[in-house]
């Protein structure tokens, strides 16, 4: 009966996902779609077209994705995990061994099939838009790094995971608590260590821009000492600026690509940015994260305990019911999404919120987020329900239209 039930929602989160990402492209495609009211004076006819066809694009991209997801997720919950089980069994007795090569069998599969498509998206599609500025030396350079990044970081923490797996058949509880501290160590080494891996961070030398963002830092009150530009030009045209890591690691993150933006628009997305320090949006979401994993492990647990003792799939071993039984609460997952998501937006109005009034009006948020809409080709007419699935940040025109309520 489980058995079925487990198929079931695996299969059945892949075909909403499909009918979701179809749907939100024929809502936003349709020839009634028209430029909402807010955008018109940024927006061009052709500015429209241009996005739509980048829509159309995008979404077939996504739709082989999602189907080949599917079809690699069938093929090893029928077949692949309990050869794979088998293979570890071979080569040694060790649980933790095994499980090692058990996931590190599945991970190289995982990444060889997401390679041609990734090839497609950055090497034709963002090219086809002149987004795309990275060499195929970047490209394979990238991949290496994160391979070995992958491993040094993951294998340990894997280990450790094994490791409480076999002693302990009620392990959730100790394995969010890795969990959690992981996640925070990551977020600490992230602009420290990572980061720095992949892009130049130079100190941002414009003196006069510098003194200005400075003096908002010292109105909202944060301590950061240093900002940062970020190449990003290396790779993409997109444009985007962020603050992260905390205590020493802090900083504020600018990408090259906005630097050429009028000042008081960059001043705005510094804002924003800041608002979404002093509005305590990344502890918040820490907060909110560790307690939805903590439930999401609780759940894999129970999962876990019953494919072992009605042994379901043809599997026998610790590892092998885990990645069953997170496979099928991620799927689960899946339909909570709206809930974080719906938090995330929320925290998005207030940042753009502060950063009006740190900047005493809106019209410099608005005007940058109009640009930076037309800029990244962003869908200007997401269907509602796709919007809510997805969405980590409100639709262009909701932004612009809470943020010109603020004018009175
Ligand atoms: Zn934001």
């Amino acid at each position: 009966m489980f058995y079925y039930f487990f198929l079931f929602v695996v299969i059945f989160e892949a075909i909403w996902e499909l009918i979701l990402t179809i749907w939100n492209l024929k809502y936003s495609t349709n020839p009634k779609a028209s430029i909402p009211e807010v955008l018109k004076d940024k927006f061009s006819e052709e500015d429209f077209k241009r996005s739509k066809d980048y829509l159309k694009d995008t979404t077939k991209i996504k739709i082989t994705s999602i189907v080949v997801n599917l079809a690699i997720t069938l093929i090893f919950i029928f077949w692949g995990f309990p050869y794979f089980e088998k293979v570890a069994l071979k080569i040694t007795n060790s649980l933790i061994l095994q499980g090692l090569i058990f996931f590190g069998i599945y991970w190289i599969i995982n990444i060889l099939v997401k390679i041609p498509i990734d090839l497609y998206s950055n090497f034709v599609v963002e090219e086809k838009y002149g987004f795309n500025t990275m060499t195929l030396k970047t490209y394979i350079a990238d991949t290496i790094k994160h391979m070995i990044i992958n491993v040094v970081l993951f294998a340990p923490l894997l280990s450790l995971l094994l490791w409480i797996l076999v002693i302990d058949n009620n392990w959730w509880w100790k394995v969010s608590i890795v969990f959690v501290g992981f996640q925070l160590f990551i977020s600490w080494i992230y602009p420290l260590f990572l980061a720095p891996l992949f892009n130049k961070f130079t100190p941002l030398e414009d003196e006069e821009l510098k003194s200005k963002i400075m003096k908002l830092i010292k109105e909202a009150s944060i301590n950061i000492k240093e900002i940062y530009i970020m190449d990003a030009s290396r790779r993409t045209r997109k444009q985007n600026a962020y603050l992260t890591g905390f205590g020493k690691s802090r900083r504020l993150v600018l990408y090259d690509t906005i630097l050429n933006y009028p000042e008081k628009e960059i001043l705005a997305i510094v804002g924003h940015e800041l608002g979404h320090h002093v509005k305590k949006h990344i502890p918040k979401l820490i907060v909110i994260i560790s307690v939805f994993y903590t439930f999401l492990f609780y759940l894999v647990n129970l999962v876990y305990n019953l494919l072992l003792n009605y042994k379901v799939f043809n599997i026998s071993k610790p590892y092998s019911a885990f990645i069953y039984a997170f496979i099928f609460i991620s799927s689960l997952v899946f339909f909570v999404m709206p809930l974080i998501n719906f938090i995330q937006r929320k925290f998005e109005y207030e940042a753009d919120e502060f950063s009006s009034k740190l900047l005493g009006s809106p019209e410099y948020m608005i005007s940058s987020l109009k640009r930076i809409i037309k800029e990244n080709l962003s869908n200007l007419n997401p269907l509602p329900l796709y919007k809510a699935w997805h969405y980590s940040h409100p639709s262009p025109e909701e932004r612009i239209k809470k943020l010109s309520e603020l004018k009175g």
